[in-house]
C-alpha cells in the first residue's frame, strides 16, 4: 500500500505500517502521555497477532499472503486469492478472533494473581460506565482486555469483517456462493448504517470511519464475487479471437502500426516458427514510439514474460492471469500451439451481456 513503511517480516509476510498510524501514536501520546503510547503499541501488537493467525491458516490452504498492513482502524492481510471452499473461509476467518480469545483465557489467571481483581476488572468497569476513567489506569489490564474487544468486534457478522465471512461460509454450504455473498453484503450494509448512525449520534469519529470502511468494502467484495461467479461459467473458447495477425521477431514498429490501423487488432503474439516468444500490446507500441524509432523490431519492444492460457481455461482464471501479469491480453494455446488471443475487453463484454440478460 502506498504510504506504508516496512516494519518486519514474519513467516515470509511483510508487516507494513501505514504512515497515518504515526498520527494516531502522536495523538494518544499527547492525550495520555507514555501510557497512551504503550496502550496503542499493545493494541497493534495484538492486531498483528490476529492478522498473522488468519494468514497462517490461509497459507496452510495454499493461499499466498503478501503483506499485513497496519492502519489506524485495524489490520489488513493481503491475500493472493480468496479461499474457494466454504470450510476454508470459515477456518481462516475464525482464526483471528480465536487468537484473541485464547489470550484472554490463557492470561486471565496469571493477571488475576499478579494484579488482583480490583486492577484487572477496572478497565471493564470504565467501559461499562460504572467507574470513571479519571482514576489512574493500569496499562497492562487495559492491553489485556483489548483482546476481548478485538474478538467481539470482529465476530460481529458485518461482512467483510471476520464474523461476516464466517456467516457467508456457513450460508455457502446451503446455497450458491454468489447468493451467500449477496446476503452477507446486505447484512454488512445494515451494520454499517447502524454503526454510522451511532457514530454520528455519539460523536464517535472512529465508529463512523469503521462504518464507511465496512459499507464500501462490502460493496466492492460483493461486486468482485458477482463478476467472478458470472465469468467462471465461460471458457476462453467462448470469446477467443481466433487467427490473429502474428509478428515475426524482425517485424518493424511501423509495420505493427499498420496492422493496428487496418486490422483493428491491438495485441500481437510474436512467433519464432511455431513457438510464442513474446507479446506486443498497445502499450508496447506506444512505448516503442516514444522511446525508439519506427524501425525498432517486435523482438525489441515485446514483452517476454506473458504466460499463455489453455483454450479450455475459464474466464476467471484468464482475468486473474491478466491481473497478476498486468497485461490486457494473453496468447491462447491448445495442445501447445497458438490458436488465438484473449483480451480483457472480451471478458468485460461477457459480464455486461450476462448482466443485461440476467435481469431480463
Ligand atoms: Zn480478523
Amino acid at each position: 500500500m502506498t504510504g506504508s513503511i516496512r516494519l518486519a517480516r514474519i513467516f515470509g509476510i511483510d508487516i507494513d505500517i501505514h504512515i497515518t498510524f504515526f498520527l494516531l501514536l502522536a495523538f494518544f501520546f499527547m492525550v495520555m502521555g507514555a501510557s497512551g503510547l504503550i496502550l496503542i503499541l499493545g493494541v497493534f501488537f495484538f492486531v498483528t497477532m490476529h492478522e498473522l493467525c488468519h494468514s497462517v491458516v490461509a497459507m496452510r490452504f495454499g493461499i499466498k499472503v503478501k503483506r499485513i498492513t497496519l492502519l489506524p482502524i485495524g489490520g489488513i492481510a493481503s491475500m493472493s486469492e480468496m479461499p474457494t471452499k466454504p470450510y476454508q473461509e470459515f477456518l481462516i476467518s475464525i482464526a483471528g478472533p480465536l487468537s484473541n480469545i485464547a489470550v484472554v483465557v490463557i492470561f486471565f489467571y496469571p493477571l488475576y494473581v499478579f494484579l488482583g481483581p480490583e486492577k484487572l476488572f477496572y478497565p471493564l468497569k470504565v467501559m461499562a460506565g460504572t467507574a470513571k476513567s479519571a482514576e489512574p489506569l493500569n496499562t497492562l489490564a487495559h492491553i489485556y482486555w483489548i483482546n476481548l474487544i478485538l474478538a467481539v468486534f470482529n465476530i460481529i457478522p458485518a461482512f467483510p469483517m471476520d464474523g461476516g465471512r464466517v456467516l457467508r461460509s456457513i450460508l455457502a454450504n446451503r446455497m450458491s456462493y454468489r447468493e451467500a455473498t449477496r446476503i452477507a453484503v446486505r447484512l454488512g450494509h445494515i451494520f454499517a448504517l447502524v454503526f454510522g448512525y451511532l457514530g454520528i449520534v455519539h460523536g464517535q469519529i472512529f465508529l463512523l470511519l469503521v462504518a464507511v470502511f465496512i459499507y464500501f468494502s462490502a460493496s466492492t467484495e460483493g461486486m468482485q464475487v458477482d463478476v467472478q461467479e458470472t465469468i467462471k461459467k465461460y471458457t476462453v473458447k467462448d470469446v477467443l479471437y481466433a487467427d490473429p495477425v502474428s509478428l515475426e521477431p524482425g517485424t518493424s514498429l511501423s509495420k505493427i502500426l499498420e496492422f493496428m490501423l487496418h486490422r483493428h487488432q491491438e495485441n500481437f503474439p510474436v512467433m519464432m516458427g511455431d513457438e510464442i516468444i513474446g507479446l506486443v500490446t498497445k502499450r508496447e507500441v506506444l512505448l516503442g514510439l516514444h522511446e525508439r524509432d519506427k524501425d525498432a523490431t517486435a523482438e525489441e519492444i515485446m514483452r517476454k514474460d506473458v504466460p499463455a492460457i489453455d483454450l479450455s481455461g475459464d474466464l476467471y482464471t484468464a482475468q486473474k492471469m491478466m491481473q497478476t501479469n498486468s497485461t490486457p491480453a494473453l496468447p491462447v494455446v491448445s495442445k501447445g500451439k497458438l490458436v488465438g488471443l484473449i483480451a480483457i475487453d472480451d471478458i468485460s463484454r461477457i459480464y455486461m451481456i450476462e448482466n443485461e440478460t440476467g435481469r431480463g
